[in-house]
């Protein structure tokens, strides 16, 4: 049970409000109904640690997080697993392109072999294991890698040799998709074969172009197996691992949108088609963060890590508040601009939060059933956001039972307040210093004096892509009537 639970006092189940979700398997919003009462169990996709982790990949983190807190705000007791992909996954998320933690032994100079492939894995695990907890998200109970479960990968590829649904090629074992009468359930791959060319690029002797890699045959870099040395397919090591901590059959799974056509419909295929039996009850995808409009993406460089908001004075926490502006299936695109309107209003809420004194005094019945049904209606936490504000300008409220039901309200948004005198300095202390034009690098004055001249023009969209610019170098412009003023962050 959320320890917190003890000091708000946990609800009891018969006064608990219905939770609905949306569910990808079936399109539609479901009223959540657990397997085992009281119980939640759900694996989130984690990331493949050849690199830092992008601010979109810790959308699909802060969702999920945001997911296991309404459960526990609703008194279930949850557990959460998120894998550690360190093998197997491909550039083309399919069985083609370079094994990404390859791309990363490359790029950094290590050994190609297990030994540099682990120093690779550690040092990013590790780094995404901080920058959750820079976020807020609660702690998951399993972060499994797949290199350290490739026995439990290889006992499942046998188990679907026995039932017949694999065969062998010259490079690797494939899972037979035709065998599964039912194979796409969630949709997003089509039988087409000129569709699926073009979306699964064809390995030479596949049966079916959606046909997937249980085990790539690799003699450089792998295990030993029944099949020959080499490394499981991306696929595996999900079903493999939800099955080891969660069991055969579990409450949800999450992911981003992009997994739905192959790696989850993949899932679903190999598991049920080892167990017999249903794998997951709730399938839940979050939409992604857009830079520029455009997919974020490691290869072609479009993409932020939490370090570069950090070097320009953003509190992570700012970031998970602008997640929370937005619901978890709308697309949203990030821009400076609008993760610096977040870190205002974080920066206004922790200060009449703290303007509230330290005394809790009763939660507000009224304000936490709207809060929880905000929550409760597959994560509305625009409304919730918006509640919050709107809790906080209600002048009926005394401070204590303002104080005590925002802290309630943090459980789920988990922005800092309970958490927070520690972090709110943290944000204070990257109080943002104004300085002289003149006193900037030369280069932001160049920039500052181009976007003086489009100005003057009236450009204003290219006064605005040059603001942009400046922010991505450190400075943030405002103008004003005696001319431009800069900030350094
Ligand atoms: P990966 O490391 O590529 O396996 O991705 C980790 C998780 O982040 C997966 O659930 C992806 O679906 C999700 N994801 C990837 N890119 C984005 C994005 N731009 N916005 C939101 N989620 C994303
Ligand atoms: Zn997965």
């Amino acid at each position: 049970m959320d320890f917190l639970n003890k000091l708000f006092g946990a609800k009891k189940r018969e006064d608990i409000l219905p939770i609905y979700l949306f569910n990808s398997l079936t399109k539609e919003k479901e009223r959540f109904i657990e397997i085992l009462p009281g119980n939640v169990k759900i694996y989130t996709c984690g990331p493949t640690v050849y690199n830092y982790v992008t601010i979109g990949n810790y959308r699909s983190y802060i969702f999920s997080d945001t997911l296991r807190r309404v459960f526990e705000y609703n008194s279930y007791s949850v557990k959460q697993i998120i894998n550690i992909t360190d093998v197997g996954h491909l550039t083309s998320d399919a069985d083609t392109g370079e094994d990404k933690m390859m791309v990363g032994l490359k790029r950094e100079g290590l050994t190609i072999n297990l030994k540099g492939m682990k120093a690779l894995s550690d040092r990013y695990t590790k780094k995404f294991k901080e920058e959750l907890k820079k976020l807020n998200a609660r702690e998951a109970l399993e972060y499994p890698r797949a290199s350290e479960h490739i026995n439990e990968q290889v006992a499942f590829i046998k188990t679907l040799e026995e039932k017949d649904y694999i065969y062998k090629l010259k490079d690797g074992i494939y899972f037979d998709t035709s065998l599964p009468h039912d194979y796409g359930q969630l949709g997003g791959t089509t039988k087409d074969e000129s569709k699926q060319k073009a979306r699964v690029k064809r390995v030479a002797g596949k049966k079916q172009p959606q046909d997937f890699a249980l085990w790539k045959f690799n003699e450089e870099i792998g295990w030993d197996s029944p099949w020959g040395k080499g490394i499981p397919g991306w696929h595996i090591e999900c079903s493999a691992m939800s099955s080891k901590y969660l069991g055969r059959h579990f409450d949800i799974h999450t992911g981003g949108v992009d997994h739905i056509a192959i790696h989850h419909n993949n899932e679903i295929a190999q598991s049920e088609a080892a167990t017999g039996s249903k794998f997951v009850n709730y399938w839940l995808h979050n939409e992604f963060i857009t830079i520029d409009k455009q997919k974020i993406s490691k290869s072609t460089g479009n993409t932020i890590f939490i370090r570069n908001l950090e070097d320009k004075g953003y509190s992570p926490l700012a970031l998970r508040y602008w997640f929370l502006t937005g619901h978890y299936r709308s697309s949203m695109n990030f821009t400076w601009e609008a993760l610096d309107g977040a870190q205002t209003a974080l920066t206004k809420l922790h200060k009449a939060f703290l303007d509230l004194g330290k005394v809790n005094g009763r939660i507000d019945e009224n304000y936490r059933k709207r809060f929880s049904k905000f929550v409760n209606d597959d994560l509305n936490t625009p409304k919730a956001i918006a509640l919050m504000w709107e809790l906080m300008d209600d002048e009926s409220l005394i401070d204590k039972d303002k104080r005590v039901t925002l802290l309630d309200f943090n459980r789920v948004l988990g922005i800092g307040l309970y958490e927070s005198y520690k972090q709110m300095k943290e944000i204070f202390n990257n109080e943002i210093k104004k300085i002289e034009v003149k006193e900037a690098p030369k280069n932001i004055q160049e920039l500052i004096n181009e976007r003086e001249e489009a100005r003057n023009k009236k450009d204003w969209k290219e006064a605005d892509r040059l603001r942009e610019e400046i922010y991505k170098e450190g400075y943030k412009v405002s103008d004003t009537e005696s001319g431009p003023e800069i900030e350094k962050s």
